[in-house]
C-alpha cells in the first residue's frame, strides 16, 4: 500500500488492505502457535472472514514470558539509559506516523472504526503516547532522603519487570500504546494479549517495533482468546504486573488470578456509565453537539461514553428536540466513506447485546424517542438510539451498553443532578455543560469520577491522567502517573561515614 493524501483515493485503496501479519510475535519473530491452531477475524461491515490469525494459548504465553524474562534479566532494554530508550521509541513513533493510513485501515476492517478518525485521531494519539513517554524516559529519578541519625538514603526507580498487557477491541491502537509506551519508557519488557476481535493492527505494530530497533523479547504479542491466552497472562508466575483494560467482570477475574498466583501488581481500567449534566444556562447547540458526540462517537463503543444525559427542566424540551434531530441526521454506513459518522458495531455478539438492551429499555417503560433498530441487510449497524424518561432502577441506566444508546432524564436542582450522576457503580468520567463557574466547580468536586470535562467531552491528552473511581477500576493510564505504574521504588540506605553499623 502506498501513501495517499485525499480521502477518496484512500477509500478506494484501503478497503481491502493486504493482511501481512497473522502470527504470534515472540522474541522478535513471527511464529505459529504451539498448537498450530488459528481463529478467524471478522469484518463487521459484512460478517465475512478477513484472515485467520494464530491462536495463542498457555504454552505460547509461557514462551512469550520466557522471552520477556530473558530480555529483562539479561537484555539491553532495562540497562539502556533513558535517553537511549527514548530515541528508539521516537523512531517507533515516526514509523507509526509513516504507516498511519495502513494502520487506520486495519482497525477499520477489524473493528468497524471510521477510517478518517483512525488516521486523524487514533494513530496520532498512539504517536503522541510514544513521544510523550520517550521524552519522559530520561527524567525518571529517585530522591535523596532526609534520614535520621548518621544515615544517607536515596530511592532508585527501577522498572517493575515483565508486564502483561490485556487489551480490549474498542480502541485497538490507542489503548495498546497508552499501555506499552510508559512501560517501554520505564525499561520493562512485556507480553501483550490483544483482543481476539481486533488482532490485525497489533501484529503490524509488532513488525514496526522490530524495525524501530526495539530489542527482541522486549515486546511480545500473543493473539488468542481471553479465557485461554488472557487468563494465562493474569495467572502467570513470572509476570510481575498486569495492566488490564476491559469489562469489570473480566477485571475481577484478572485480579483473582493475580491474587491466586504470584500476587502480581494489578491495574484495571474498566467500564463506565458516564453522566453528562446539562444546566439551564448552557449553550443549547454546544450541549446538543457534546451529548450526541458523547454517545455516538465510535458507535458508542467508548468506555467514557456519555450514556446518561441529565438535562435541567428549563431547557429539557428544546434540547430533546435538537438531540432527536441530530440523531436522525447522524450518518451510519461504510466506515471508509468520509461522510459517514458511525460504522458497524465490532461483532455479532456486541450487536445482539445492544439490541437486547434496547428491547429491555422498551419493556421497562423508557420512552424510545428515535432509533432502536438494526440498519442494514448485512453487517452490524444499529440506529442511533435515544431513550427518555429513564430512572436509576432501569437496566439501560445501570448497565454499560457499549453502543449508540443514550438514556435521557430531567432534573430540577444541582443537588438532584449530583445525586443522579453518582447513582452508579461506575466512576470513569462525567461531563458538565454550564456557563456558571460555581456550578461547574461544585459539580466537578462532587461527582465521583476519574475525569470531569466541563464544556467539552472526550478531551484526552497524553499528559492528562486517566482512570476510574469505584467499579471503573484503579491505576492511571496517561500522564506521569502511568509511568510510575511501571516503576518500583527501591530505598537504598548506607551509613554517612564509613563506620561499621551498630
Ligand atoms: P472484555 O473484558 O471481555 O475483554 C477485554 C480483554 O480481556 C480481551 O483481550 C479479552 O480477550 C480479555 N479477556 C477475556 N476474558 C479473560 C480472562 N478470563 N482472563 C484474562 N483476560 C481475559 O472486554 P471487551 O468486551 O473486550 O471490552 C469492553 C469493555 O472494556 C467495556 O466494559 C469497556 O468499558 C471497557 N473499556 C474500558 C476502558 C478504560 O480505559 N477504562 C477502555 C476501553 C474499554
Amino acid at each position: 500500500m502506498g501513501s495517499h493524501s485525499d480521502d477518496s483515493s484512500a477509500a478506494s485503496f484501503v478497503k481491502n488492505p493486504t493482511i501481512k501479519f497473522t502470527k504470534l510475535f515472540i522474541n522478535g519473530e513471527f511464529v505459529d502457535s504451539v498448537s498450530g491452531k488459528t481463529f478467524e477475524t471478522i469484518d463487521p461491515r459484512t460478517g465475512e472472514v478477513i484472515a485467520r490469525i494464530a491462536e495463542g494459548d498457555k504454552e505460547d504465553i509461557d514462551l512469550a514470558v520466557k522471552a520477556a524474562r530473558q530480555a529483562f534479566d539479561h537484555g539491553p532494554w532495562p540497562r539502556l539509559s533513558g535517553s537511549e530508550r527514548g530515541r528508539i521509541m521516537m523512531k517507533f513513533a515516526d514509523l507509526l506516523a509513516e504507516h498511519a493510513e495502513e494502520l487506520a485501515a486495519l482497525d477499520t476492517i477489524d473493528a468497524g472504526k471510521l477510517f478518517s478518525v483512525g488516521k486523524a485521531v487514533d494513530v496520532p494519539h498512539a504517536v503522541n503516547s510514544l513521544r510523550y513517554y520517550a521524552g519522559a524516559a530520561d527524567k525518571v529519578h529517585g530522591k535523596v532522603l532526609k534520614m535520621s541519625r548518621e544515615l544517607h538514603g536515596y530511592t532508585l526507580l527501577e522498572p517493575i519487570g515483565v508486564v502483561g498487557h490485556i487489551i480490549p477491541w474498542n480502541f485497538p491502537t490507542t489503548l495498546l500504546f497508552l499501555k506499552i509506551s510508559p512501560a517501554l519508557a520505564a525499561g520493562c519488557t512485556m507480553v501483550v494479549k490483544p483482543a481476539e476481535q481486533t488482532p490485525l493492527s497489533a501484529l503490524y505494530y509488532a513488525h514496526l517495533a522490530k524495525l524501530a530497533g526495539i530489542p527482541d523479547g522486549v515486546l511480545n504479542f500473543v493473539t488468542g482468546f481471553g479465557p485461554t491466552a488472557g487468563a494465562a497472562v493474569s495467572s502467570h508466575m513470572d509476570i510481575d504486573a498486569v495492566s488490564f483494560t476491559g469489562s469489570p467482570e473480566v477485571g475481577r477475574k484478572v485480579m483473582q488470578a493475580a491474587a491466586e498466583s504470584n500476587l502480581k501488581v494489578v491495574s484495571l481500567e474498566l467500564g463506565g456509565k458516564s453522566p453528562l449534566i446539562i444546566f439551564d444556562d448552557a449553550d443549547l447547540d454546544m450541549a446538543a453537539e457534546l451529548a450526541i458526540l458523547g454517545i455516538l462517537f465510535n458507535k458508542g463503543e467508548v468506555c467514557v461514553a456519555s450514556s446518561r444525559v441529565y438535562v435541567q427542566e428549563g431547557i429539557y424540551d428544546e434540547l430533546v428536540k435538537k438531540l432527536v434531530e441530530k440523531a436522525k441526521a447522524w450518518v451510519v454506513g461504510d466506515p471508509f466513506d468520509p461522510k459517514v459518522q458511525q460504522g458497524p458495531q465490532v461483532d455479532r455478539t456486541q450487536f445482539e447485546r445492544i439490541l437486547s438492551y434496547i428491547e429491555h429499555g422498551k419493556r421497562e417503560g423508557a420512552t424510545l424517542l428515535t432509533g432502536g433498530k438494526p440498519m442494514a441487510q448485512k453487517g452490524y449497524y444499529i440506529e442511533p438510539t435515544i431513550f427518555a424518561d429513564v430512572n436509576e432502577e432501569m437496566l439501560i441506566v445501570k448497565d454499560e451498553i457499549f453502543g449508540p444508546v443514550m438514556a435521557l432524564a430531567k432534573f430540577k436542582t444541582i443537588e438532584e443532578a449530583i445525586k443522579k450522576a453518582n447513582s452508579t457503580r461506575y466512576g470513569l468520567a462525567a461531563g458538565i455543560v454550564t456557563k456558571d463557574l460555581s456550578v461547574a466547580n461544585t459539580v466537578s468536586r462532587s461527582v465521583r469520577a476519574g475525569t470531569v470535562w466541563i464544556n467539552c467531552y472526550f478531551a484526552f491528552d497524553t499528559d492528562c491522567p486517566f482512570g476510574g473511581y469505584k467499579m471503573s477500576g484503579f491505576g492511571k493510564d496517561y500522564g506521569l502517573e502511568a509511568l510510575h505504574k511501571y516503576l518500583h521504588v527501591k530505598s537504598v540506605v548506607t551509613p554517612l561515614y564509613n563506620t561499621p553499623w551498630l
